[in-house]
């Protein structure tokens, strides 16, 4: 569909569909074979941009749960913990070199099924996984030297349980670290993106994997529960919302089961009166209105020096006018489909509150899609550090505007909520760049660019934004018992 913004009309250019293939019908990929779930039950993936149905999926339960975790075990103590590291590792590159070679197939998927703008899965979701991939692989047979003088030992069973916003970056960021250390694996998708999943699960049953060492089983509700609470698995890794993190780490308390929690984030976004105003805007719409601020480090709250705060202001509203709002396979949009109608209304939610604690509002004039879920890049002024809108985790393309005078009173405001995932900092001076990654409670802190991310630079939270990292050489100890 072409734009309808008003300003800028671009004829469509839509992706092709013709190149992939999906199944009406998945069932679970359990011990290198696809097998009926227990429940008999299947749910529907819905193509957020149309709300069509895509695919129905199985729902595993506790007999399905059990099969995978068994599977799993299997594989790790007969075939995969005894294997050479270095075959290992050849296993890993295989993955990722099929990955590569299916990546449009695998983009396009990305796209239709979580509401992604093409371009994003096409340049960022797609390579950054196959990235992992290769970037683990290459760790396979070296943890001797990643990790000098300490005795290594994988941990076992990995039960892992990923979101729906980066769904196949996130499969990749919890299996590739998992196989490089020697641990089998079940994965557990969300609810309305388990497609993609699904495909790496065909790419590494073509891969020649033994089986059993990456087992993808689907569901909702009470699946992830069951990962988490089977006694047979050694290592929890979830990356999901704080509320779940929560009940993740109460269930597991007390076993001896290891955890990495990737949560929430409410990340500030800062910008001095130094920095170079025009690519700080890009950051600013880089960091919260592509891929509809579905991003746990979403630069979701902006502080803006005080003297140059009205100047900011007009550049941003002036660049979201050419925002296109449409189909996420239209290689012309740059904000997609909100990924479910759950989360749309959860949004919705959050700008009526906006609105009714008394702050200004201002959305992208463009008409929306008829159908489908969509929600206009929207921006909130005149709000209170107190505001919901600024304290709350909104997940949408929803931006809360603050100004600030002092390096000292922005630490402190940027510091200023339950979480601590990511911060962008736009200034000309080192130095201060400096202060402010020493002092800002943030896992990552970008200078002069914002989301950007490397399989070899750690990632990870503070406070209600979890812990342990993901990535890296980080990424492999979170794997590994080091004595
Ligand atoms: P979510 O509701 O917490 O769900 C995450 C995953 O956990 C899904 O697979 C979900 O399954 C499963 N799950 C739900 N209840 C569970 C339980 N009691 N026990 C075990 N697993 C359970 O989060 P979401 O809405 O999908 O994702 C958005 C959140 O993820 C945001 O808060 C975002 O900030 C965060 N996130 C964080 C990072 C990071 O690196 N820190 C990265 C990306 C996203 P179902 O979907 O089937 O219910
Ligand atoms: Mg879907």
């Amino acid at each position: 569909m072409a734009s309808k913004n008003k300003n800028w009309e671009y004829a469509p250019s839509l992706e092709s569909t013709e190149h992939i293939t999906l199944k009406k019908r998945y069932d679970l990929f359990i011990n290198g074979k696809w097998v009926k779930s227990a429940s008999n039950k299947y749910f529907k993936s819905i193509n957020p941009n149309d709300e069509k149905v895509i695919a129905e999926i199985s729902h595993a339960n506790q007999r399905d749960v059990n099969r995978a975790i068994e599977a799993a075990r299997n594989a790790y103590t007969k075939v995969w913990s005894k294997m050479p590291a270095n075959e290992r590792g050849k296993y890993i590159y295989r993955i990722a070199r099929l990955m590569q070679e299916r990546s449009r197939e695998l983009a396009v998927i990305e796209s239709l099924d979580a509401g992604k703008p093409i371009r994003e899965s096409r340049d960022i979701d797609i390579p950054l996984a196959c990235n992992h991939f290769f970037y683990y692989a290459g760790w396979a047979d070296k943890l001797d030297y990643a990790f000098p003088n300490r005795q290594i030992s994988p941990l076992g069973v990995a039960g892992q349980i990923i979101p729906w916003n980066f769904p196949i970056l996130m499969a990749a960021w919890k299996i590739a670290p998992a196989l490089a250390t020697g641990n089998t694996v079940v994965l557990k998708p969300a609810e309305t993106t388990s497609l993609s999943a699904l495909k790496l699960a065909e790419i590494i049953q073509d891969s020649g994997l033994p089986e059993g060492v990456v087992n993808i089983i689907t569901g909702y509700g009470d699946t992830g529960a069951a990962i988490v609470n089977h006694p047979d698995v050694n290592k929890i890794a979830f990356t999901g919302s704080t509320g779940v993190g929560k009940i993740i780490q109460k269930s597991i308390a007390g076993s001896e089961k290891k955890a990495t929690l990737e949560l929430g984030g409410k990340s500030a976004n800062i910008i001095f009166d130094d920095a170079p105003l025009d690519q700080a805007v890009e950051g600013i719409v880089n960091g919260i209105f592509f891929n509809q601020g579905h991003v746990c480090c979403a630069g979701s709250r902006l502080f803006v020096q005080e003297g140059i705060s009205e100047k900011v202001i007009r550049k941003l509203k002036h660049r979201m006018k050419s925002l296109v709002v449409g189909n996420p396979l239209d290689k012309n949009t740059d904000v997609g489909a909100i990924n479910s109608k759950e989360q749309l209304d959860i949004i919705n939610k959050y700008i009526k509150i906006g609105k009714k604690e008394g702050a200004e509002i201002h959305q992208s004039a463009c008409s929306l899609p008829s159908k489908g879920y969509f929600c206009p890049p929207t921006i909130f002024t005149n709000v209170a550090q107190s505001s919901v809108i600024v304290q709350e985790e909104i997940f949408g393309p929803v931006l809360t505007i603050q100004t600030f005078r002092t390096v000292d009173e922005v630490i402190q405001k940027a510091n200023n909520t339950p979480y601590g995932l990511a911060a962008g900092v736009w200034t000309d001076k080192g130095s201060r760049i400096f202060n402010l990654t020493t002092k800002l409670k943030a896992g990552v802190v970008w200078a002069n660019t914002y989301n950007k991310f490397d399989p070899s630079s750690p990632f990870g939270g503070y406070k209600e934004s979890g812990f342990g990292r993901e990535g890296g050489l980080h990424g492999l100890s979170a794997y590994l018992k080091l004595t």
